[in-house]
């Protein structure tokens, strides 16, 4: 049964917690069914933090020039893919600013390593990059690609995510292009981004299904001081603001809940700035309300509080090691099951 936009802006508004727990015990259930009880694990790398946009919401942009810059040799990249492999991780995820020292062969050449040396499944989220590199890079072995179009309103869109001169984002167009290209797509949206209204997070979660979609991640909104939005963001979460969705941890449940019940096929990470929100039990109750992916961070330490896209981020001082150990934890103590190989929705291209 399909569920239409009233009723999600209906549970998108709704208080009342025995009521919640109705969608809770929905979302599980269609998650069990779907996807089944394993929690798979995508190791993330923040390969370098160095970007040329100037998104209203996030911490590496190119303005912020209180961040030292970093990006990282084709060998540290490689040694953390290593640790992936290690820990029995499925899937790398390369992820960094838009940085074009990130050049198309340096990350082609690194694709072919990781793919010779560990045959893991590799996605890339780096950005708008052109087609001619998209191409290469899916060549060269890459799976996967993550693009979030962050909000559908496309004015909203611009003002937190500002094109590039002489040429429109359009987050839209790109997916649809990784998508014609043979990547498996993952996207999502940020929750409770200044001016984000109810009828235009449904709209985003109503969009999700269109998209024939590997991943969806949503997460809450977390200012950033060195940003435009951090001005806009007093009162987000106020119950005077009546428009305006909160950038809460209650409200993003709500989101991850009702993305599993429009995709009941698709993997949903149960992401860190959710556990930023809840150190103590965000990642279990993102599991246990939709979720099925985990990303444990296998960035090294020395470099991820560089990756400061917002502050407070969960997991800042621990190593690979103990990050692996901790979300193991965290998904044998709720009775679910640690998935190996790359838990890929589609079998095709990755299997
Ligand atoms: N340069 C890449 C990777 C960006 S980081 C890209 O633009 O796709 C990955 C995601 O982190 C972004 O898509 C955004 O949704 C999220 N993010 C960035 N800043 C954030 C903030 N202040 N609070 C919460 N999420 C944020």
């Amino acid at each position: 049964m399909t569920i239409t936009k009233n009723e999600i802006t209906a549970w998108l508004k709704e208080t009342n917690e025995s009521k919640l727990d109705e969608l809770w015990h929905r979302a599980d259930k269609v998650r069990h069914e779907n996807v089944g009880d394993e929690v798979h694990l995508r190791g993330l790398v923040e390969i370098s933090n160095y970007c040329v946009r100037k998104c209203g919401y996030c911490g590496i942009r190119v303005e912020n020039r209180s961040i030292q810059r970093y990006r990282m040799s084709a060998d540290e990249i490689i040694s953390c893919v290593n640790d992936a492999k290690n820990f029995g991780y499925g899937t790398v995820v390369m992820q960094a600013g838009e940085d074009f020292g990130l050049t198309a062969n340096f990350i082609a050449g690194v694709i072919r390593r990781i793919k010779a040396e560990t045959g893991l499944a590799i996605t890339l989220s780096l950005g708008e990059r052109t087609e001619e590199e998209l191409v290469l890079w899916r060549e060269a072995g890459a799976d996967r690609y993550l693009l979030r179009f962050e909000t559908s309103d496309s004015a909203l869109y611009e003002h937190i995510h500002p094109s590039l001169p002489n040429k429109k984002s359009n987050r839209f167009e790109h997916l649809r292009m990784l998508d014609r290209i043979g990547y498996e797509v993952g996207t999502g949206v940020m929750v409770g981004i200044p001016g984000q209204t109810f009828d235009t997070l449904a709209n985003d979660i109503l969009l999700f299904r269109e998209f024939d979609i590997d991943m969806i991640g949503v997460g809450p909104y977390i200012p950033h001081p060195e940003t435009p939005l951090w001005q806009e963001s007093d009162g987000l979460s106020l119950p005077t603001n009546r428009n305006q969705v909160p950038n809460t941890e209650l409200m993003t449940y709500k989101v991850v809940a009702l993305t599993r019940l429009v995709c009941p096929e698709t993997n949903i990470p149960s992401t860190t700035a959710l556990a930023t929100l809840n150190t103590e039990s965000g990642r279990e109750l993102g599991l246990q309300r939709g979720a099925n992916i985990v990303m444990p961070n296998i960035t090294p330490t020395e470099y991820r509080e560089k990756y400061e896209i917002y502050p407070g981020k969960a997991c800042l001082s621990e190593t690979a090691s103990q990050c692996n150990f901790c979300m193991t934890g965290r998904i044998i103590s709720i009775g679910r099951k640690v998935g190996r190989g790359p838990g890929s929705r589609r079998k095709k291209s990755v299997d």
